[in-house]
């Protein structure tokens, strides 16, 4: 049996980056950037007032304060998107507004709440100005032809700004995976019906889990189809997906009499991992069908979630174009406020909630921990991590924790 690490590496070995699309800005948002995006004008695009005050040349002001203003004659007015081209003449001064250019002439800036406007067109500098003060200078945040973001960049709101400045209402990025999720199992029935559930029956949990955590990892939802424990039915279910990137199959992976997903793919396509020595989890199945990769999960909502967040997200992060050293959550040491029994053999992932409390990470089991039990899941934010070999942990000990918000 594998263990996580060696069985996250095997999949990422095995997943391409997907190939890439024009895509409208906003659009863009949550995606992959695939293009190199050099400046076409420098940031700012010319030197402008950071305050709202008055241009002044700065040698005129030396020594000025509250109480011994300079008075300055005011020779104008520029307001943002405005431009003056007349320079800024010994004793005066220009009323300026923020972003607008800074006049000829003038090399500081006096804000507004140290001035005092005078009805005989005159106006009191209450500070000495300095030069290069409150001066955004042209191209000081960006220099024209400077490389301002490169491919693998994962687009958030900064990147969209970013964008917006350097003038691209569209950009290249990756394609998105398109994802299928398969639930299987007699048991199982659709919400849709609106029915309590008679006796034997259970409503379909893994399909909106999964394809809300397909959502969530940036995916597409391809399909969405529950099968019956049936070979044939999950052969013809398999087969449907072949435009998939992606297949996620829940449950029928394990040794039961009808589990019959890992029958299924092997039939149409290869295994080529099957078990990882994980709690829960360890009936994880993966493997290609013909260009599609296939994730069999294991049935119980906890385990099919958190293998998908062991091994489907980084794929899915992967194909969608982010860096393989950018795959992973953010892991963070914590210290347990409560023990935590464990058997040796698998790598355990505890359901926790983490909080601080004076500089110190701590991490808080959030109830039972069986793996079909959602509650502690609703009530976690974050997975514990106790390693394979550890026969458990004590108030106090420290484990690494990854965040999965
Ligand atoms: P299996 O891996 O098919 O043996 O399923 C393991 C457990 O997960 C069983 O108790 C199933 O009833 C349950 N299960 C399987 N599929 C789903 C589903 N789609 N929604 C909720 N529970 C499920
Ligand atoms: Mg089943």
């Amino acid at each position: 049996m594998r263990t996580v690490e060696e069985a996250l590496s095997q999949i990422l070995k095995t997943v391409k980056t997907n190939g890439t699309e024009r895509t409208p800005l906003l659009e863009s948002l949550g995606l992959v950037l695939a293009e190199e995006i050099v400046a076409d004008i420098p940031i700012p695009p010319f030197s402008n007032s950071a305050v709202d005050g008055y241009a002044v040349r700065a040698e005129d002001t030396v020594g000025a304060d509250c109480k011994r203003p300079v008075v300055l004659r005011e020779a104008g007015e520029i307001l943002a998107g405005q431009v003056s081209q007349e320079s800024v003449a010994t004793g005066t001064a220009v009323r300026i507004m923020t972003g607008a250019p800074v006049p000829p002439g003038a090399d500081s800036l006096v804000m507004i709440e140290d001035c005092v406007r005078l009805s005989d067109g005159r106006v009191e500098i209450h500070e000495a100005a300095e030069s290069g003060r409150h001066v955004r200078l042209q191209g000081e945040d960006i220099r024209k032809g400077e490389v301002v973001l490169s491919p693998g960049t994962l687009i958030r709101p900064a990147e969209i700004a970013m964008l917006a400045t350097m003038g691209r209402s569209d950009v290249l990025t990756y394609r998105k995976p398109r994802v299928a999720v398969i639930s299987t199992g007699d048991e199982v029935i659709e919400i849709e019906t609106g029915v309590i559930p008679p006796p034997g029956k259970i409503r379909n949990s893994n399909r909106y889990a999964l394809a809300a955590m397909v959502l969530e990892a940036g995916g597409v939802i391809h399909s969405l189809t529950h099968i019956p424990d049936d070979l044939e039915k999950t052969k013809e279910a398999l087969r449907m997906c072949a435009e998939a990137d992606v297949i996620v199959t829940a449950g029928g992976v394990s040794v039961g009499d009808r589990d019959y997903v890992k029958p299924a793919l092997e039939a149409l396509g290869t295994l080529e991992l099957w078990q990882v020595a994980m709690k829960p989890g360890k009936p994880l199945a993966f493997g290609r069908i013909g260009e599609t990769l296939f994730f069999g999960l294991p049935g119980n909502p906890v385990s099919a979630m958190v293998t998908f967040e062991l091994f489907v997200r980084p794929a899915l992060w992967k194909m969608a174009g982010r860096e393989e050293d950018k795959l992973a959550r953010l892991q963070l040491n914590a210290t347990l406020t409560h023990p935590i029994a464990h058997a040796p053999g698998r790598q355990e992932y505890v359901r926790v909630s983490a909080f601080e409390s004076a500089g110190e990470l701590f991490a808080t089991p959030t109830g039972a921990q069986g793996s079909g039990i959602l509650r502690s899941m609703t009530l976690s934010d974050s997975l514990l991590v106790i390693p394979e070999n550890f026969d458990g942990l004590k108030a106090g000990e420290r484990a690494n924790v990854i965040l999965t918000g």
